[in-house]
């Protein structure tokens, strides 16, 4: 599948696309081929303002619509999203490797915006007469503008849950993409046109984190923002927010999440899936299962079959063609980190399998790699590394392997094999994460039915159902009526 020949690159404001102020670009390079794909606007901080300002202009008549009367919008942006899967999926891998088999984005995106077509009504307040004399209400009213600033790793879902929900309840937003990742929010700036949205609503721009993600960070008149991203941007956000206007802030950050697979587990299935956690989307997954605790009695036989998953599954290759499921990481950045890891990788456990960028082929390409037997304090035991890199320790006792894998200081997602359902319980309760799997592992989430945040400093707040996406966007206001 090849790339469209036009590809949109500029700043989607007030219902136009322009071009940056002060005519600075960016370039985009394929990571896989190492070709450049694109020359990409980049905002200002006269755009950054030019789009609050428009999504201000544009709150008071779209936040006095009523849900049904936003939702017809939603409904065409998720159709044409649908219709031009194929396009994004490829514009995904060109800019950032992801491959386009396993592109999943574009109809997870169009789901999120029908689904909130029909939830807007849904979130209401609530009425009191507990104080003699009075009847007292709350009101859930939208914040007036929203910025939600995401990352590269999965740009379109990530921007389809936080804007959504925010628009659906009477919000107006401001997007900035990623910087490695900014051609899918373009097109989807310009089926968000096409499916006619009134002009400031719904603006996409993109730029770079300290300037227009830091100018969003700051602004006055940006009263909500949710942001999914690294933890280091997550605190610099915080501080911004508490330098400003105390904007609600919503992080969705990193992790370096545990699987524990005990005895009574079944090995294959575990195997399959905490295997297919690590290298999915190049191991740049924020709840990847990064550190895997496997009990000392079955842990030779979980090795090898770890290792014949990764050889035997695993096909690494340009993420535009059909049968790849491993494509490069997302730029030279990301794979020189990847690969000082590995370095540290090697001094501190054993390299079991990967260790290496592959020799036979350009682009920024990992190996998965697999480690062993890595002391629990070692650096890359710490650290998200964010590449298909994973440390496979051994545990005797429960209570150890709690232990351990709650001796992080980040909590998104940890998981837990075994037959015994009371353990599995005990585990559930006990390991510090926003999302345990039983007998599954990241990337499974309760999509639809649940919501998804870390504990510590994965995140703070949560997004998904029931409600959580739609309260993060309302302000709640107390209404007094005294009676006669
Ligand atoms: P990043 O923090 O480098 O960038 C994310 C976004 O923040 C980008 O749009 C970037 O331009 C912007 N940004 C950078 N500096 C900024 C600043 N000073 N002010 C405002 N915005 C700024 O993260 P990334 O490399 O794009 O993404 C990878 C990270 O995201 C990993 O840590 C991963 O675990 C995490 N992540 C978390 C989740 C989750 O749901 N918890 C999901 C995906 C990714």
């Amino acid at each position: 599948m090849g790339l469209p020949e036009q590809i949109e690159t500029r700043l989607f404001i007030n219902g136009e696309f322009v071009e940056s102020s002060d005519g600075k670009t960016f370039d985009i390079t394929n990571p896989a081929t190492l070709k450049h794909v694109a020359k990409v606007h980049e905002a200002s901080e006269k755009d950054t303002d030019r789009a609050v300002a428009s999504a201000k202009a544009a709150f008071p008549s779209w936040s006095a619509l009523s849900p049904a009367q936003r939702a017809p919008y939603f409904k065409k942006l998720a159709a044409l999203i649908r219709e031009n899967n194929d396009e994004l999926a490829a514009l995904e891998a060109a800019s950032m490797g992801k491959p386009i088999g396993s592109f999943f984005d574009g109809f997870a995106a169009a789901g999120k915006f029908d689904h909130y077509a029909e939830a807007g009504h849904t979130v209401q307040g609530t009425t009191s007469v507990q104080t003699p004399g009075f009847l007292n209400l709350t009101l859930r009213q939208p914040y007036g503008v929203v910025a939600a600033i995401i990352p590269w790793n999965v740009p379109l879902l990530f921007l389809a849950g936080k804007v959504a929900p925010a628009l659906i309840v009477g919000n107006t937003v401001v997007v900035k993409s990623s910087e490695k990742a900014p051609l899918t929010s373009a097109k989807l700036a310009t089926l968000v046109q096409k499916a006619g949205f009134p002009p400031g609503v719904f603006n996409v721009i993109t730029g770079f984190g300290n300037v227009s993600g830091s100018i969003l960070s700051h602004h006055m008149d940006v009263r909500a923002l949710s942001f999914t991203g690294s933890g280091r941007t997550g605190r610099l956000i915080q501080a911004a927010a508490a330098k400003s206007n105390l904007k609600a802030v919503y992080l969705e950050l990193g992790g370096k999440s545990p699987a524990v697979v005990f005895e009574d587990a079944d090995l294959e299935k575990a195997v399959q899936d905490t295997a297919y956690s690590v290298q999915s989307n190049s191991g740049q997954v924020c709840m990847m299962n990064s550190r895997i605790y496997v009990q000392d009695t079955v842990f030779d036989k979980y090795v090898e079959l770890f290792k014949g998953y990764l050889t035997s599954k695993v096909a690494v290759g340009d993420p535009l063609e059909k049968d790849i499921n491993h494509g490069p990481q997302a730029d030279e950045a990301q794979h020189k980190t990847v690969l000082r890891y590995l370095e540290m990788g090697k001094q501190s456990g054993n390299l079991v399998i990967g260790g290496a960028a592959p020799s036979d082929r350009e682009g920024y390409y990992i190996q998965p790699t697999v480690f062993t037997n890595t002391p629990e304090d070692a650096q890359i035991m710490k650290e998200e590394v964010f590449g298909p890199v994973v440390n496979i320790n051994t545990f005797k006792t429960e209570e150890e392997v709690l232990a351990k894998a709650n001796d992080t200081e980040f909590g998104l997602y940890a998981a837990v094999y075994t037959r015994d359902i009371s353990r599995a319980l005990r585990f559930a309760k006990g390991l510090e994460a926003g999302t345990i799997g039983v007998n599954c592992t990241s990337p499974t989430t309760a999509l639809n039915d649940g919501p998804f945040g870390g504990y510590k400093s994965s995140g703070t707040g949560r997004e998904g159902e029931p409600f959580y996406s739609l309260s993060n966007f309302l302000e709640t206001k107390s209404v007094v009526i005294k009676l006669d």
